[in-house]
């Protein structure tokens, strides 16, 4: 069934930037639309007329002709929200042969369930209200992540992009989480054009905080930014 079709915003090769995989390259497919809006977003995910729209088919095409992906690491899934495509995805993912690392905010358990055996990495978001703005999503977190690991095959960590504003429930229920889910934890300090948001100090207590609750915690924050590349 080649019925689906999905908005794309941009599909172009670059060096990850975030997390424990910063440093490789990637075919990064950006999907348009998100279900969330966190106040610190800083991605253009919206659909304008010169995006395209494709069929699984034609992506695959745009890809084995422009890109070669010997040498790329793996293709990031990103957006907005890849999850909220998650019928195209089923179609497109196992037509290209190659890993597949899913950006996500980790609130669509159901869509994720659909691809799940075709990803290989899950980079997962922690959302903190006094980050983003918005509600608590931490019972769609746990729902998400109990998902993923109904596939053992897949690497799992998440991300939690944080400011001064961290309460000590949200460090308990993000470390609880990774836990019990067995995951590494990245904190990402919030940034603010182009400098990290929170302060150093501030940052590194946090660190230490965390490692006291769960030892699988890292410190990593967006080294895109500072290499100033997309
Ligand atoms: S989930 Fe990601 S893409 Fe969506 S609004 Fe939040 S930061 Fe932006």
């Amino acid at each position: 069934m080649q019925s689906e079709i999905a908005r794309i915003k941009e599909i172009f090769v670059s060096t990850q930037g975030e997390g424990p995989y910063v440093g490789y390259r990637q075919l990064f497919i950006r999907f348009c639309a998100c279900n969330l809006s966190c106040r610190y977003c800083d991605t253009d995910y919206s659909y304008k007329n010169e995006n395209r729209v494709y069929s699984p088919q034609e992506l695959l095409d745009f890809i084995t002709k422009e890109f070669d992906p010997a040498h790329i690491h793996s293709v990031s899934l990103t957006g907005g929200e890849p999850l909220l495509h998650a019928g195209f995805l089923k179609i497109f993912l196992p037509m290209l042969n190659t890993k597949y690392y899913l950006e996500t905010n980790a609130t669509l358990p159901d869509k994720l369930y659909e691809i799940l055996d075709f990803i290989n990495i899950v980079s997962a978001d922690i959302k903190l209200p006094s980050a983003t703005g918005l509600n608590n999503t931490f019972e769609k977190h746990d729902e998400f992540f109990r998902t993923v690991r109904t596939n053992p095959k897949i690497n799992l960590f998440a991300k939690m992009v944080f400011d001064e504003n961290i309460t000590e429930e949200e460090i308990t229920a993000a470390t609880n989480l990774a836990k019990k889910y067995d995951f590494e934890l990245i904190l990402q300090p919030k940034m603010l054009n182009n400098e990290i948001s929170p302060s150093i100090n501030f940052a590194d207590e946090l660190f230490s905080k965390c490692l006291k609750r769960y030892k699988k915690v890292r410190l990593i924050p967006q080294v895109h930014k500072f290499l100033d590349i997309r």
